[in-house]
């Protein structure tokens, strides 16, 4: 699989840099993020490097589908499938993205806030 060597999620997804895995597929790939904004705080990421949600093609379409597929299980997993959580994506500069490989947030285990800061 190609991947951008100086990419920080590359560098998780290949275990060069540490990272508390909570699910993993062929496809996805979920840890808890380092600076969690809520009890629960999950990023899920594709594999694959797809720098963000406007480079999604056609045929990467179902790397997408197994991101949520992916929240689907976590939720389970982590007792907040009932209660609710907040699944967000981040995209360029105005949209907060920090880090340039394409990933889900899954926040939940408190009350969540609208609008977002
Ligand atoms: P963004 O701001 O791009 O939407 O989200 C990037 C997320 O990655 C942030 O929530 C940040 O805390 C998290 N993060 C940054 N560096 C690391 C790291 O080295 N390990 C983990 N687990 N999360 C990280
Ligand atoms: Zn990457």
């Amino acid at each position: 699989m190609v991947q951008d060597p100086s990419c920080l999620f590359c560098k998780i997804v290949e275990r060069k840099i540490p990272s508390t895995v909570v699910y993993e597929t062929d496809d996805a790939l979920a840890f808890r993020d380092i600076h969690p904004q809520a009890p629960v705080h999950i990023v899920i990421v594709p594999k694959k490097h797809i720098p963000t949600i406007t480079d999604v093609t056609l045929p990467d379409l179902h790397l997408i589908n197994a991101l949520f597929v992916a929240g689907n299980r976590i939720v389970e997993e982590e007792q907040i499938r009932d209660k609710g959580f907040r699944l967000v994506m981040n995209c360029r500069r105005d949209g907060g993205q920090t880090v340039d490989h394409l990933h889900l947030h899954l926040l939940g285990g408190r009350q969540m806030h609208w609008p977002p800061g």
